[in-house]
C-alpha cells in the first residue's frame, strides 16, 4: 500500500512526500487507513523505531479544526525527549498543513514559556503526564475540547509512576473523543487503563505483543560475574563501529562502568539519574550526533532517548522484567537496519536467558566471547577498510607528499604496509597477547596445554594452594572449604577444583584471595601443616597427583 492509497489530504501527503517516507511502515497501513474511515479507539502494540507516531499522527492532524484555536489533539509521553521528538515529528508531518500549530509541555523546564505558548492558542498538546496534570491544576490549560487522545509508550508511563497522573487527566477530557493507546508491551496496567477508558477497542499489533523485532539478533556471552567488564571490553574491541547502548542495573554500576570505558580509552560516558538535565541533555546530545559512541546508562536515564542507528545493546546485567529486555534491544534493528542484543550472564543466568526466548519468541545465540586473535583480526581489517573509505583531501596533502616519499623511499611497498598496518595493530596485539579464555564452560576443560599456558603467563586469575595432609590424615573436602572461608574476602571468592590425595592435597582459589587466604591458614593451622600458593607450577599435568599420591601400581593395605 502507498501512502497515497490510504485517503490522506493533500497538505499532509506533501510533507510526507518531503521526508521522503517511500511507503508505509507495517503499523501506518494497519492504523491509517482505520483512523481514516472512522476515528475509533485503537489499541497498537508497537515499539518506538516502528514509525507509530505518523501512524496516530498523521489521521489525528487530519481531524483538527484549524479555525478553533483550542487543544484538540493531547499526546501523552513518558520524557521529555520523546515529547520534543513528537512534536519535531508531528510539526514535519503537519509542515504544509495552514495555521497548525503544536506545543510541548514537560518538566524540568520553565512554566512560564509553556503557560505563554498555551496562551497563544495550540491545537496539539504533546506532554509529560506531571507537567500537564499541574498545567490542569493551575487551570492554565482547557482540555474541554480534546477529540483526540494518545497514550504513547504507555507501558512506559505506568513503569515511571504515572498512574495517577493519566487516571486525573483522563477524567478531565471529554467522553466522547477517540483514545489512541500504544504500548510495547501489554502487561497488566495498560490492560486497565484499556479496559477503564477506552471504548470496545481494536488492537492493532507490528509484531507480536512482548516480540522482538525482526532485524535484532539476540545473543549472549557466558562469563563469571567478576569478568563482565572485561567480556564488555571484548564486544567493542570485536565490534570496531559499535554505536551502542550499555545497559546497567544501577547508577553506581553505569559510573562504575562507564569510569573504567574511559580510564581504558574508549568514548563512553554514563547517562544516570544523578546528572543534572543540562549535563543530561549534553550527553545525549553528543550521544546522538555519534560524537559519542558508547553510552553507559540505566534504564531509567535512557527512556526517551531515540537514536534510530543503533548498531548493538549490551546488556551488562539482565533486567527482571522481560518487558525491559523487549525495550533495551528493540533500541537497535531500527529503520530497516540489523541489530545485535548482546547479554552478557553467568552460569547462574541461562534459566533467565531461556524465559526471555519463550517471551519474545526468538532465539539467542550462545557465541564464546572473542578472544585476542580474533580481535586483533577484527581491527585490522576495520584499519583497512576506514583507510579505503577515507578522504583524501589533496590540495592540503599533496604539499607534504614529496617529503614523506622521500622519507620512506628505502621501504619497499611491503614494507611500508605491513608498518603503517602495524601501528595500529601492535596495540591490541600487545595488549591481548596473553589474554585469558573469559568462557566459562572453556574454562571447565582448562586441562588443554594452551589454555594452562595462558592462564600462567597472564598471572592467572587462579591459583592452587597446596597442603601437606590428604587423606591419610582424614582431611575431606569440607574441611578445605571450612578453611578457606574464614579468610578475609574468601567467602564469596570461586573455588575451583578440590583434590584430595595421600599425603598432600589442593585446592583452586582466585588469585585476589590467596594472600588473604594464605595469611589467614598460617595464622590458625596445626603446627607441622605447611601450606603454600602453588601460582607458578605447572597446573596441567598429572604431577601435582604423581608427587602426591604414592608409588604409581602399587596397591596399598586397606588401612
Ligand atoms: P517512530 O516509531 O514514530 O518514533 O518513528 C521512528 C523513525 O522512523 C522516525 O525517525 C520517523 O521519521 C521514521 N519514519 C516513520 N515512518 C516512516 C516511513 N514510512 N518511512 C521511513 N521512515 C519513517
Amino acid at each position: 500500500m502507498l501512502f497515497t492509497e490510504m485517503g490522506l489530504s493533500p497538505d499532509i501527503l506533501k510533507g510526507i512526500e518531503a521526508l521522503n517516507f517511500e511507503k508505509p511502515t507495517p503499523i501506518q497501513e494497519k492504523v491509517i487507513p482505520v483512523l481514516k474511515k472512522n476515528m475509533c479507539d485503537i489499541i497498537g502494540i508497537a515499539q518506538t523505531g516502528t514509525g507509530k507516531t505518523a501512524a496516530f499522527g498523521l489521521p489525528a492532524i487530519e481531524a483538527i479544526n484549524i479555525a478553533n484555536k483550542q487543544p484538540q489533539l493531547l499526546i501523552l509521553s513518558p520524557t521529555r525527549e520523546l515529547c520534543i521528538q513528537i512534536a519535531n515529528d508531528l510539526e514535519n508531518y503537519g509542515r504544509y498543513v495552514n495555521g497548525l500549530r503544536i506545543t510541548s509541555v514537560y518538566g524540568g523546564a520553565s512554566m512560564e514559556n509553556q503557560i505563554k505558548s498555551l496562551k497563544q492558542g495550540v491545537h496539539v498538546v504533546v506532554a509529560t503526564p506531571g507537567r500537564i496534570h499541574d498545567l490542569i491544576r493551575r487551570r492554565k490549560v482547557n482540555l474541554s475540547g480534546i477529540s483526540t487522545l494518545v497514550l504513547d509508550e504507555a507501558d512506559e508511563m505506568l513503569n515511571m509512576g504515572f498512574r495517577e497522573d493519566v487516571d486525573a487527566i483522563l477524567s478531565q477530557t471529554p467522553e466522547n473523543k477517540t483514545t489512541l493507546l500504544f504500548s510495547a508491551t501489554m502487561e497488566p496496567g495498560v490492560a486497565a487503563i484499556a479496559r477503564n477508558y477506552m471504548r470496545e477497542p481494536s488492537e492493532i499489533t507490528a509484531g507480536k505483543k512482548n516480540e522482538s523485532t525482526a532485524n535484532v539478533s539476540h545473543v549472549y556471552h557466558m562469563v563469571h560475574a567478576r569478568d563482565r567488564y572485561n567480556t564488555l571490553k571484548r564486544v567493542l574491541d570485536f565490534h570496531p563501529g559499535i554505536y551502542g547502548i550499555v545497559f546497567c542495573r544501577t547508577r553506581q554500576e553505569t559510573k562504575d562502568v562507564s569510569a573504567k570505558l574511559v580510564r581504558d580509552g574508549y568514548n563512553a560516558e554514563a547517562l544516570h539519574g544523578d546528572l543534572s538535565q543540562p549535563q543530561r541533555d549534553h550527553i545525549m546530545q553528543k550521544f546522538r550526533s555519534a560524537a559519542l559512541n558508547v553510552l553507559v546508562a540505566t534504564d531509567v536515564a535512557a527512556r526517551g532517548l531515540d537514536v534510530d542507528s543503533l548498531t548493538h545493546v549490551i546488556n551488562y546485567n539482565l533486567p527482571d522484567d522481560t518487558g525491559v529486555y523487549t525495550h533495551r534491544s528493540g533500541r537497535t534493528g531500527r529503520a530497516g537496519k540489523e541489530g545485535m542484543s548482546v547479554s552478557i550472564i553467568n552460569l547462574k543466568e541461562r534459566g533467565r536467558i531461556t524465559q526471555i526466548e519463550r517471551s519474545i519468541r526468538k532465539k539467542f545465540e550462545h557465541r564464546p566471547v572473542p578472544g585476542g586473535t580474533d580481535i586483533c583480526e577484527r581491527q585490522l581489517f576495520s584499519m583497512l577498510e576506514r583507510m579505503q573509505n577515507s578522504n583524501v583531501v589533496h590540495n592540503r596533502i599533496d604539499p607534504y607528499m614529496d617529503k614523506v616519499y622521500g622519507m620512506l623511499e628505502d621501504l619497499s611497498k611491503e614494507e611500508i604496509v605491513k608498518r603503517f598496518v602495524s601501528l595500529e595493530f601492535n596495540r591490541f596485539l600487545e595488549y591481548y597477547r596473553n589474554a585469558p579464555d573469559l568462557n566459562v564452560e572453556m574454562k571447565k576443560r582448562r586441562k588443554s596445554n594452551a589454555e594452562g599456558t595462558e592462564q600462567k603467563s597472564n598471572g592467572g586469575s587462579m591459583a592452587r594452594i597446596v597442603f601437606n595432609i590428604g587423606k591419610g590424615k582424614n582431611i575431606t573436602r569440607r574441611d578445605i572449604i571450612d578453611m578457606l572461608v574464614k579468610a578475609p574476602g574468601a567467602r564469596n571468592a570461586e573455588i575451583g577444583k578440590i583434590e584430595i590425595y595421600r599425603r598432600a592435597s589442593s585446592v583452586e582459589v582466585e588469585n585476589r584471595v590467596v594472600k588473604n587466604v594464605l595469611g589467614e591458614l598460617n595464622r590458625t593451622i596445626y603446627r607441622g601443616i605447611r601450606v603454600e600458593a602453588e601460582e607458578n607450577r605447572n597446573f596441567r599435568g598429572n604431577d601435582f597427583r604423581d608427587r602426591h599420591k604414592g608409588p604409581r601400581g602399587i596397591k596399598r593395605k586397606a588401612s
